[in-house]
Order: structure tokens, then sequence, then C-alpha cells
């Protein structure tokens, strides 16, 4: 009777623990845009997503042994930035002077606390300068040539220009230059545009929700242009109490819809559920203006959300016991 007693109560307590258990969960994105299956070799979109999985299994191991959300974002991010099929570190497109100006936010859903970097162009992983500027210096965003200072005070990776050199953003930059001249658009005004940008929003153990962007843009930018990834509420935004938001697609409408602080707002608001939510900003008010991209994201309870309103998207997300999931065309 007593070995009874003493089974029961574990199952008890084995029940209740799990019942209460907070979920972890890791969600990313590595851009959207005109993305089709027939356009995308075999070979390439197996490494698409064989990095979309090593950057979700990154940040995992993080949350799974009780890390926290800011290093799981971390993780997932420096895998992109340091990959060259991403448009963030590494793969960053380049400017109209041919020159790589990185932007990259995180912030923290528990304090509200964030942090940004914009326009830099020596430090290897923009992400980890935007955690410190969050985490070390009482400002929110810093530009430039002050950025990388600060940056290097901090010990912070500083490489040469060279480092950011692909052939294949070199090449996009002129083709974009030569449809500029012959008609006369930029590529803010082109259809057709893929964006690589990479985000991650992670869930942790203590509830804590962090989103983070790291980018390099928009080809052809001009004039110190800065997206929509840096500024907390255009493309990156969190607060435990509704949902952390990463985004990726043409910033200046991201920008102008403040779409990762929108989608917050109608869950705080109006009670919509994160899906909802993001729909409405993704598929209704961002679409209305013109504007193209997607976001990920998730709440407190681990519903994940990716929504887009291009025909593809690299993302995917893993929760506590599953095998990562990745997708990139729209059918998926
Ligand atoms: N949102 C980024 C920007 O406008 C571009 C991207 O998503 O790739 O700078």
């Amino acid at each position: 009777m007593r070995r009874v007693l003493i089974l029961l109560k574990s199952i008890f307590f084995v029940t209740i623990h799990t019942l209460n258990a907070q979920p972890i969960a890791l969600v990313i994105h590595g851009g959207a845009g005109n993305i089709y299956k027939e356009h995308l070799p075999d070979t390439l979109e197996q490494q698409y997503e064989e990095k979309l999985k090593e950057a979700l299994l990154a940040g995992y191991e993080i949350l799974h042994r009780g890390g926290n959300s800011i290093d799981a974002v971390q993780a997932a991010i420096n895998m992109m930035e340091d990959s060259p099929l991403f448009n963030a570190g590494k793969g960053s497109v380049f400017t109209s002077a041919a020159t790589n100006e990185m932007d990259a936010a995180v912030m923290d859903g528990r304090t509200l606390n964030a942090g940004a970097v914009a326009g830099v162009k020596h430090i290897k992983n923009p992400i980890n300068a935007a955690i410190e500027v969050m985490e070390f210096s009482p400002h929110v965003m810093l530009t430039g040539a002050g950025a990388e200072e600060f940056a290097q005070s901090r010990g912070l990776e500083i490489v040469d220009e060279k480092y950011f050199y692909t052939e294949k953003r070199f090449r996009q930059l002129q083709s974009a230059k030569k449809r500029e001249q012959t008609q006369g658009l930029n590529t803010t005004q082109e259809r057709n545009y893929k964006f690589g940008t990479v985000g991650a929003v992670a869930l942790d153990k203590s509830g804590n929700i962090v989103a983070g962007t790291s980018t390099g843009g928009m080809t052809n930018k001009k004039y110190g242009r800065v997206g929509d990834a840096p500024i907390i509420g255009a493309g990156t935004y969190a607060n435990n109490l509704t949902c952390g938001i990463s985004a990726t697609g043409h910033g200046e409408y991201f920008i102008r819809s403040v779409v990762a602080h929108d989608i917050s707002a109608l869950m705080e608001y109006k009670g919509l559920t994160i899906q909802e939510a993001a729909d409405m900003v993704i598929h209704k008010k961002l679409k209305q203006l013109g504007g193209e991209g997607g976001v990920v994201g998730l709440d407190a309870k681990a519903n994940i959300v990716m929504s887009f309103n291009s025909n593809g998207m690299f993302r995917g997300f893993i929760k506590e016991g599953e095998a990562p999931k990745v997708y990139i065309f729209k059918s998926e």
C-alpha cells in the first residue's frame, strides 16, 4: 500500500511539473522574397535547409540546458551571419558605393531593454554589437564609426571590409546598377527582390522572450540608408506580455507600418492571437501600403508565427523535444 502511495505521489508531482513547465521555443528566418522552387537549384535548397537547421539547433541547445533567450538568439543569428548564404554578416549585400553597411537590433521582452547598431562596416557579427549596446551602454542605437568604436571597446571582433566581400553579392550590385541605368529603378522600387536578412526569436525556461535581427540592408542602397531591422518596433520588437517579432522585407514599408510593434499592440489592446495579429499586419495593412516581406515570432506560450506576403521566406522553428522544422516556399 505504501509503495502504491509513493508511486501515485510521484506521478502527481511529475504531472504537475509537466503541466507547469515553461515551454521553450526558437523561431528564425533567413529572409523573404520571390523564392520559387523552379529557380532554386536543389543543392542550394539543401544548403539553406541545413544552415537553418544548424542555426535552430545552436540556439535550442542553449535553451534546452536552461540558458537564456539572449544567448540563444545570438547563437542562431551568428550561425547565419557567418554563412555567405544570407544577407547579414559575411553575405551582406553591397551599397551603391560598393561597401557593406550592416544594421542589427535586439530586444528583451522582460525588461523592454533594446540595443541596435546601424551602418557598421567592420563588425564581424553586428548582432553581438547590438547586444553589447543593450547590455553595456546607456543608449539604444549607435551608428557608423561610433558604433564600431564602442564594439571595439567591448572586445568584439573587428574585421577588414574585405571579409564581407562575396562575388555573388557583388554581381547583384552590378546588375542592380544596370537596371537602375536602363529602367530608372533603384532596388527599393524593384519587384522580385530577394531579401536575405536574418532574425531569431527565442523563449527560454524562465519565460523570457528575446527578438533579434541582423542585415546588410538592400542592394544598391545609398546615402547611409538604414532599414527597418535596427529600428525597435519596425523590424524588431519583444514584450513578454505579447510576443517577440523579427521582420524581413522591404524596410521602408516596415518602418512606415511600424510592423513589429503593431503586431504586439494588436495582441495587447485587441486581444488578437499572435497568428491573427501577424496576418492582419502582413497580409492586410502592409500589403495595402505596397510592402513586401514577412515576420517570424512567438508568444509566451510558445505559439509560433511565420507570416509573409511574398512567394517564400527562409524560415523554421524548434520546440522542446522536437526536431527542427524548416521551410522555404509558400505552399509548405
Ligand atoms: N528588411 C531589410 C532592410 O530593408 C532587408 C531584408 O529583409 O533583407 O534593410
